[in-house]
């Protein structure tokens, strides 16, 4: 028997409708907020992602699918959403198009992390991509869309917020980083021994304990902010508090990706310790430009959607479940079961959920079968029923049957 590769899912039939409740909500929020979907390809070329998630990131140095195609290309399975959407809007030109360009997707993304419950490697995401706006109102906008869908999905999360400043601001912060990580080299994992020469702002994203020990001290981005930057951090709180959201400063937010600038923000569910990062996000205005396009500000986020998934089951929100078949038509034989087949055709074709025998059972086995698919009618047709034109609809909620005739059947089910 050949298994599923280590750290993927199936979505079995039985659970699809949870997949399609969270994607549903995620394009009802993205819709009342005006944003349009867009679908770039699941690989690109590899040094898309080099320079757009950054070179010194655990995503890129670690976790990227990376191979060669028969033509001797470096393709990479996207490890996230953003890349995708940042080439596709140079190439095709969307910024000589209205501004800002409102995006969202809907997206698999791969990742070679060590699997665990919310941690996989291959998992989707629904991502929200705003470019062409600088404003502080963009970054609370951007922000409120996620608040938005968390709320309506039931789940009780928290917003944290940080401003990890722009280039200008970021220098003197990264020197203060050096001057107070220098002497506590010694004591930091060997990636963050790395991260103190090519990033330091990385050294306080690391997860090892170690480390984290370290970081608790570490000089605090926001006293290093520039004027213009501290006044965009003030103006996206004070958005935030006209929306009515509530959120908390963290200091510690940086972002796992290289391509942020000012605002960044993370939703942490309070219902679950562990991956409880449902959501992450913030302003890159580097990033269009690091990819070659001309100098654009742009904001977003993805929310991981298993992870949300995770968090819905374990803090006991109810999803709805999908619509059941109205009616069930059980033929005991021969013609009748014909005949059964032919008026579930007619149902269909006037949209009413019908279900039909397949697998040549008898009557009482297809009526246990009906009560399983929790059909609300099993209209059964006999040698009698056949005969004088009619079917015997019985309702599964009462027990009731009365006799619906077969050119009357669409109507009585449309009622
Ligand atoms: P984490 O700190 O949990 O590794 P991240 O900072 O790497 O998250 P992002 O790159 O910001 O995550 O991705 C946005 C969201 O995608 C996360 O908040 C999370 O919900 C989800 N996500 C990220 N990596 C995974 C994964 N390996 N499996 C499932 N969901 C993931
Ligand atoms: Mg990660």
């Amino acid at each position: 028997m050949i298994n599923i590769p280590k750290g993927t899912k199936d979505v079995l039939p039985q659970d699809s409708y949870k997949w399609q409740y969270v994607e549903s909500v995620a394009r009802e929020v993205a819709t009342l907020f005006n944003l349009k979907e867009i679908r770039t390809p699941t690989f690109e070329h590899t040094e898309l992602f080099n320079r757009g998630v950054g070179e010194t990131t655990d995503v890129v140095t670690k976790e990227m699918y990376t191979f060669k195609d028969k033509g001797d290309r470096s393709i990479t399975l996207k490890p996230e959403g953003t890349a995708g959407v940042g080439r596709s809007y140079i190439e095709n030109g969307l910024g000589n198009g209205a501004l800002p360009a409102k995006m969202y997707y809907l997206i698999p993304a791969f990742r070679y992390e060590r699997p665990q419950a919310g941690r996989l490697r291959e998992f989707h995401q629904f991502g929200v991509e705003v470019y062409g706006a600088s404003s502080a109102q963009t970054d609370a906008e951007t922000i409120l869309i996620a608040d938005t869908l968390l709320k309506k999905l039931g789940l009780q999360i928290k917003l944290y917020i940080n401003s990890i400043g722009c280039p200008t601001c970021r220098a003197a912060y990264n020197q203060a980083l050096k001057d107070y990580f220098h002497p506590h080299l010694g004591a930091l994992c060997g990636d963050c021994r790395t991260r103190f020469e090519k990033n330091p702002l990385r050294l306080l994203d690391c997860k090892e304990e170690g480390c984290k020990a370290v970081n608790k001290d570490a000089p605090k981005i926001l006293d290093y902010l520039c004027e213009d930057c501290a006044a965009h951090f003030e103006e996206v709180k004070s958005c935030l508090a006209l929306a009515g959201v509530d959120y908390e400063i963290d200091p510690r937010i940086v972002r796992g990706l290289d391509y942020y600038t000012r605002t960044v923000f993370e939703f942490v569910s309070t219902s679950i310790g562990a991956q409880g990062t449902v959501c992450g996000g913030g302003r890159y205005d580097g990033l269009i430009e690091q990819l070659g396009g001309k100098p654009t500000p742009a904001v977003g986020f993805a929310a991981g959607i298993e992870r949300l998934l995770m968090v819905m089951e374990q803090s006991g929100v109810v999803i709805p479940e999908p619509i059941k078949p109205t009616v069930y038509l059980a033929g005991m034989d021969g013609d009748c079961r014909k005949k059964a087949f032919e008026l579930a055709t007619i149902l269909r074709n006037h949209g009413v959920i019908a279900e039909v025998d397949l697998m040549e059972r008898s009557l009482k086995a297809q009526f246990k079968y009906a009560d399983k698919l929790g059909a609300k009618y099993v209209a059964v047709i006999g040698g009698n029923e056949l005969e004088e034109g009619r079917a015997n609809v019985k309702s599964m909620e009462t027990g009731e049957s009365v006799p619906v005739a077969f050119g009357e059947i669409v109507e009585y089910f449309l009622n």
